[in-house]
């Protein structure tokens, strides 16, 4: 086995360039820290450009807001599984990050009077639950992803950042006190072995939606970092927490944003009927996510789904104004022309609970420091690793993600890791020592695969383990469905070993590329299983129709999933959920009953 390696020495090394790499990275750069960004796609390409709703912050443009509102509202939409601590901090960090953004030159969409425009969202509402829906999705027409990964990228370049681009993370580089001192990539345009070695890593990979068939992520939504902190033996935390989009085109998956509902689009069944009226009176077609996906899921079991198969739902827009949907809605106008070939003006979309959001992933507190609980410390930190954004699990999401709540995260965490980088980092200390064999045993692994000779191919076993996901542990689960579908998951996981791969070079060898994403991929399935069937409860997107009520007494904690890197065995501890708020502006919110 013959690499050529090539060392390199930072402060930072941020592995991800999607809207949390790009952040951490500028206030980084700006720091005067000296940071390399790794990723594996054009840093502008990153699935953050995807995102088309908006980001939310109690900017109270265009109506009362305040962020204790936010803050109820992300803690209900959590269903009491998110950390109240961390979500105070990202609500309140949430308005001056997004003044950051718009001076940064982020292309907002505008009121009348200049100021930023804002939609509502699903589960956002004004006096704690009580009063209306609250326009706090600050949006870029819909294209807001876009706009703020664009902006982020050229104040990077502004900042003398420097980027590797289309290199491939492998592995992180653990000492043997277990701190993190680097990371190994491979850079896939020439074939040639890089070996980081940092004061800290900052996983910023995003997350692992392609774990599904049918998902609303790219097709490098492979999570790849927290599969990284698998191997290095740190767990994932609540990873059964997936979130089902209620409006993928049907049979495309592409994602149709819930501001067509913000804007006043509605959902209707075969007859016709706007049934999310009888699922949440009060808020309609504008409850969380999951209550919808969930409504959605029972009128086609019910026989009330639309199509030849009425096995989808119509999404309406027909009524709205035109110049409202070239405004706000172009995007969603040629997407829908374009994958349900439909004219928005004339006709509905179909529609479908899509695969969209990983709630789960790894544990950080709210510095962005990757923790490795244990009993006596839940909170212990696993030196010189942090990581942000989707791929990280503060948990401000709990058991489910309010929209427009996730750019934001990006943007909150991937500044807070930078800041936690300019405290804890002396620039004059020197780098903990690489050890001598450091990254040897990524090489190996790397070179096993390139040179694996079984009968399978990747994309075949890849195929069946997305199946298996979507059928035993989408939408509504039961134990018995888990129980199969486990058992499914542990023979493809067994037949890795007799993975084929066909390409043997080292430039732009997808065959590869697609092989270590996949081995990425499977172990993160097999803990959003597990951890499925082991909780025996009802909460946010976890809908157990065995278990269907929430069980705060058992259940109000997170799961703590560890992988045995060898044998798919998969053990489960739990860390407390923070029932404590960071400032005494706002009290402790108690769990209730969440109806919408
Ligand atoms: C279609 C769609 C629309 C959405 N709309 C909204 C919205 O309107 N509002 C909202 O709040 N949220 C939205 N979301 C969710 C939100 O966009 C994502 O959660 C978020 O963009 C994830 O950002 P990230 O920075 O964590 O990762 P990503 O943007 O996914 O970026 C991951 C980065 O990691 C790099 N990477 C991964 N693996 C490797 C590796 N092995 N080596 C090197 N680099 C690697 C990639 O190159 C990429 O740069 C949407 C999601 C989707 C899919």
């Amino acid at each position: 086995m013959e690499y050529k390696v090539v060392d390199h020495k930072y402060d930072v090394v941020v592995v991800g360039a999607g809207g949390a790499g790009l952040r951490a990275t500028v206030g980084l750069a700006q720091r005067g820290l000296k940071t390399a960004c790794i990723t594996k796609v054009f840093p502008t390409r990153s699935h953050t450009v995807a995102a088309q709703g908006g980001i939310s912050a109690a900017l109270g443009n265009m109506g009362k807001d305040d962020w204790r509102w936010h803050m109820y509202d992300t803690i209900k939409g959590s269903d009491w599984l998110g950390d109240q601590d961390a979500i105070e901090y990202m609500v309140r960090e949430a308005i001056p990050s997004i003044i950051e953004l718009e001076h940064m030159g982020v292309p907002f969409s505008r009121t009348e009077k200049g100021k930023i425009y804002q939609r509502p969202f699903g589960g956002m509402t004004t006096e704690f639950g009580e009063g209306d829906p609250a326009q706090r999705t600050c949006a870029a027409a819909d294209r807001t992803g876009h706009a703020i990964l664009h902006t982020l990228y050229q104040q990077c370049l502004k900042n003398n950042a420097e980027f590797f681009i289309e290199y491939f993370a492998n592995d992180l580089i653990m000492d043997n006190d277990g701190d993190c001192v680097g990371v190994m990539a491979w850079n896939l345009d020439d074939g040639v072995m890089h070996r980081f070695h940092a004061k800290q890593v900052i996983l910023c990979t995003g997350g692992y939606g392609k774990v599904f068939f049918s998902a609303t992520s790219a097709h490098t939504c492979t999570g790849d970092g927290s599969a990284m902190a698998q191997r290095a033996g740190i767990p994932l935390q609540d990873p059964e927490f997936v979130q089902f989009h209620p409006t993928g085109i049907y049979g495309a998956g592409c994602l149709i944003t819930e501001g067509v509902r913000g804007e006043g689009g509605y959902l209707t069944n075969s007859q016709g009927e706007r049934f999310m009226e009888r699922y949440a009176p009060h808020v309609k077609d504008l409850a969380s996510r999951d209550v919808v996906s969930r409504s959605m899921t029972m009128e086609i079991i019910e026989g009330r789904g639309v199509g030849k198969k009425q096995d989808h739902i119509n999404l309406h827009l027909e009524h709205l104004p035109k110049d409202v949907i070239n405004e706000r809605l172009p995007g969603i106008a040629e997407t829908a022309s374009i994958f349900a070939g439909v004219d928005v003006t004339k006709q509905p979309i179909p529609v479908i609970p899509t695969c969209h959001y990983n709630m789960g992933g790894i544990p950080t507190n709210m510095f962005g420091e990757v923790l490795k609980p244990t009993k006596s410390n839940p909170n212990a930190v696993v030196k010189g690793l942090m990581a942000a954004g989707e791929s990280a699990c503060v948990s401000v999401h709990g058991a489910n993600r309010l929209g427009s709540n996730s750019l934001l995260d990006l943007i909150v965490f991937g500044r807070a890791v930078a800041i936690r980088c300019s405290e804890v980092i002396d620039k004059n200390e020197p780098h903990k020592p690489m050890p001598k064999n450091g990254g040897e045993d990524s090489l190996e692994r790397l070179d096993s695969l390139r040179n694996a000779k079984g009968d399978i191919g990747t994309a075949e076993l890849r195929s069946e383990m997305q199946d298996v996901m979507q059928k035993y542990c989408a939408v509504f689960r039961t134990e018995e469905m888990l129980e199969e579908g486990m058992s499914k998951l542990k023979n493809i996981w067994d037949n890795k070993s007799d993975i084929r791969v066909n390409d043997r070079s080292l430039i732009w060898n997808s065959d590869l590329v697609e092989t270590l994403e996949f081995e990425n991929l499977i172990s993160q399935a097999m803990v959003t299983m597990a951890s499925a069937k082991n909780r025996k409860e009802s909460r946010g997107a976890q809908a157990r129709d065995d278990y269907p009520e929430r069980d705060d007494k058992k259940w109000m904690k997170h799961t703590i999933a560890y992988i045995d890197n060898k044998t798919g065995k998969v053990d489960i501890s739990y860390r407390p959920v923070h029932t404590w708020t960071l400032t005494d502006e706002i009290d402790y919110i108690p769990p209730k009953k969440r109806v919408y």
